[in-house]
């Protein structure tokens, strides 16, 4: 499959990780948007929002309870930050492997 975030989790491709157990990573955005920008993503491939289910869910409600402990590593957790998942042509989703940014270290804009 041609998914650069598979190829991630494969370590075909390389990546600056931030935080792993056996069902997610994070790590690093290539293109930050924020001084702290950091990608979480499920350690199966779901393509997108559209994609979760009763069966596939656990990921994603393992990615919402690493955020406290990732947020905490990276300094964020009392300054605060966003939690962004982009879902499909409208919402500007450009890799298809579900995926949810954190960003911090500033203050974001008040709209969205
Ligand atoms: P989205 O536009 O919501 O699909 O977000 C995809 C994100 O993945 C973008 O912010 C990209 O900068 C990021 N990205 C793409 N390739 C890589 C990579 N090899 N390593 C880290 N981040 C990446």
């Amino acid at each position: 499959m041609d998914c650069i975030f598979c190829k991630i989790l494969n370590k075909e491709i390389p990546s600056n990780v931030v935080f792993e157990n056996d069902k997610i990573l994070a790590f690093y955005d290539i293109a930050p948007q924020a001084p702290i920008h950091v990608v979480i993503i499920p350690k199966i491939h779901i393509s997108s929002a559209n994609e979760v289910n009763e069966e596939n869910s656990k990921y994603i409600s393992e990615i919402f309870t690493a955020i406290p402990e990732i947020a905490k590593k990276l300094g964020i957790a009392d300054s605060g930050y966003r939690i962004i998942n982009n879902c499909g042509r409208d919402g500007c989703q450009s890799v298809e492997h579900i995926h949810f940014h954190m960003l911090g270290g500033r203050k974001m804009s008040e709209i969205f």
